[in-house]
């Protein structure tokens, strides 16, 4: 049977080289931790329907591939990654930062206050998230999707304006056709 679901929304996983986020995405997918993770060739591909609000939703996520590979220097790229992002793709995108492997705290560098901060500051919604544990990975991603939602309802976000990154998939098509008031509206008469 053909899937069906109310709404697309395509999701970029940025950031630097060995953050986890090939590992974010194969967590959320097949909700287990990736062991052998081989380097990102390119863009990797997934999806997975979910249901926000009482809408069916499938989420494309695009992971990307980066050469550079560093500690600390992971978060000072933020703000590089954060502009790509806005100017590339577009100034109304809806963006999550997720402070990777929450569970490695021995080791941790950036406070969490810290990073809320710059959150706070650059208007993006943040969650720490762990990759191995799988510690709020599932809610980053539907935190994610009920946000777009929320803007689709309040008009901020067109699902119908090209090269949003969301549209209105099958289930939702067929109900624009057919919108619920035809039948219970006459046409109105044509004046010319
Ligand atoms: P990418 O380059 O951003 O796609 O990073 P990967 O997903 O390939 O992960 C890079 C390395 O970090 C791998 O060795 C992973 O096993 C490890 N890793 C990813 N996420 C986590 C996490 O949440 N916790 C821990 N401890 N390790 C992680
Ligand atoms: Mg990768």
């Amino acid at each position: 049977m053909a899937e069906t679901y109310d709404f697309l929304f395509k999701f970029l996983v940025i950031g630097s080289a060995g953050t986890g986020k090939s590992c974010l995405l194969h967590q959320f997918i097949e909700n287990k931790f990736k062991q052998d993770s081989n380097h990102t060739i390119g863009v990797e591909f997934g999806s997975r329907v979910v249901n926000v609000g009482g809408k069916t939703v499938k989420l494309q996520i695009w992971d990307t591939a980066g050469q550079e590979r560093f500690r600390r220097e992971t978060y000072n790229s933020l703000a590089a990654w954060l502009t790509d992002a806005r100017t590339l793709a577009s100034p109304n995108i809806v963006v999550i930062l997720c402070g990777n492997k929450k569970d490695l705290d021995l080791e941790r560098e950036v406070t969490f206050l810290e990073a809320s901060r710059f959150a706070q500051e650059n208007e993006l919604m943040f969650l720490e998230t762990s990759a191995l544990t799988g510690e709020n990975v599932e809610e980053a991603f539907l935190k994610c999707a009920r946000t777009i939602l929320n803007k689709i309802d309040s008009g901020e976000l067109d699902p119908e304006r090209m090269g949003s990154g969301i549209q209105y998939g099958d289930a939702s098509l067929r109900q624009l056709r057919q919108p619920r008031s035809a039948q219970a509206v006459a046409p109105q008469p044509c004046g010319c």
